[in-house]
């Protein structure tokens, strides 16, 4: 990626930190397994381990909660499939969630219901609170911070619901790691997903954290690795880049906050062109902006600003590359607006000026959309 062009697409993949790379690199030159006995294999178990250590710090448990898996995917599919071997007869799923935990739910067999959220995309409490009263043990998904509005749920709230009812609370905290402070006993969580590529570290390693409640589960056998819980020889390099990427988040936390101002210029922007911005009353990540301009389709100021230099989402961007309208936003009661959101999501390494840079952008696409649309009529 050149300098030139301005990455403002962090909640799909956050650029690798300069740490994360060099760790990554360090690691690759030890070249042995972690579960050898010889000096290669003790070395890279210590990187393995070190690793562990730093990315329980991000969230505040002791380095035997974490378990590491190959993304955030995995780690929502370890703790459901865990919760449903332990058990738990019936998955409550916030109707915000990302499809890692939707899909994940339904497949399991168990009975899913929604949990539904309010215009502000924030989880009804009270509905948990007369749903936790029905029958059959709940496991509870609820995601600390969503990935197209950067909305934040009530998760302390819902984990004293929870553990009154001797539920079990998943959270996916992918999207909220590295981006606000997480304090996993705090939160009152059971289990909680993180991603290592979210928060600059590579893709295609993530971890699962547990608490003493949760017993988890191994979904593939084979070796013993990570206690039992993972079959499959570690992707040290990985592990290494994602301790160091949680190393330079914690740091990075209050630099972090620093976005919101240039988030909230870009709504205001936004806003004053006739633009609505999705979960504004709520608690939100300090980078990341949904908004959506009427008759603009999602697909089409995404393809405008990438003509401009700007690489944004679309409210939901799905892996074939097609968009298809936001579920979230529908969630939230604007099916109206879900064809039209967009997502813009800083990182590590934003500037105010890419903020500005995407407004600009999207007020010269929005205003010649509105233009030719005159013309027509
Ligand atoms: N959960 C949320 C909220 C996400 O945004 C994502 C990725 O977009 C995932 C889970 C999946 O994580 P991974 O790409 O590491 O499998």
């Amino acid at each position: 990626m050149t300098r030139a062009s301005t990455y403002l697409d962090y909640n799909a993949t956050a650029p690798i930190r300069p740490e994360a790379r060099a760790a990554l690199l360090r690691a690759l030159e030890v070249p042995a397994n972690p579960s050898s006995v010889h000096a290669a294999g003790r070395a890279a178990r210590d990187v393995v381990e070190g690793a562990r250590a730093r990315v329980a710090a991000l969230v505040g448990v002791p380095a035997g909660s974490v378990t590491f898996v190959c993304g955030g995917t995995e780690a929502n599919a370890l703790a459901i499939e865990s919760a449903r071997a332990s058990g738990f007869a019936r998955i409550i799923v916030g109707a915000t969630e990302h499809d890692a935990v939707v899909e994940t739910a339904k497949a399991s067999g168990l009975p899913v219901e929604t949990w539904p959220v309010d215009a502000n995309g924030v989880a009804h409490l009270p509905w948990l609170e007369a749903d936790l009263k029905a029958p059959g043990r709940a496991l509870v998904c609820l995601m600390l911070a969503n990935n197209e509005t950067g909305v934040i749920q009530p998760v302390a709230e819902a984990a004293a619901l929870v553990r009154a009812a001797d539920g079990w609370l998943h959270v996916d905290a992918v999207q909220a790691a590295g981006k606000i402070a997480i304090d996993f006993s705090a939160l009152g969580a059971d289990t909680m997903a993180l991603s290592a590529h979210k928060l600059g570290g590579p893709q295609g390693v993530g971890a699962l954290v547990a608490g003493t409640r949760a017993t988890l589960h191994r979904r593939q056998h084979g070796g013993g690795q990570e206690r039992g819980r993972r079959a499959g020889t570690e992707n040290v390099a990985g592990i290494a880049a994602f301790g160091a990427a949680a190393d330079a988040a914690s740091r990075d936390l209050a630099a972090m906050a620093e976005q919101a101002p240039w988030r909230d210029a870009l709504a205001e922007r936004v806003r004053a062109e006739g633009a609505v911005v999705l979960g504004e009353a709520a608690h939100r990540l300090p980078q990341t902006l949904c908004f959506a301009g009427e008759g603009f389709g999602s697909e089409i100021q995404v393809m405008n600003l990438d003509l401009a230099g700007v690489m944004a989402s679309a409210g939901s961007a799905c892996s074939s590359g097609k968009v298809k309208a936001s579920r979230v936003v529908e969630a939230m009661g604007r099916s109206d607006l879900a064809p039209f959101a967009l997502r813009v999501s800083g990182g590590w390494a934003s500037t105010e000026d890419d903020w500005i840079k995407c407004g600009d952008a999207w007020i010269a696409a929005w205003k010649r959309i509105g233009a030719r649309r005159r013309e027509v009529a």
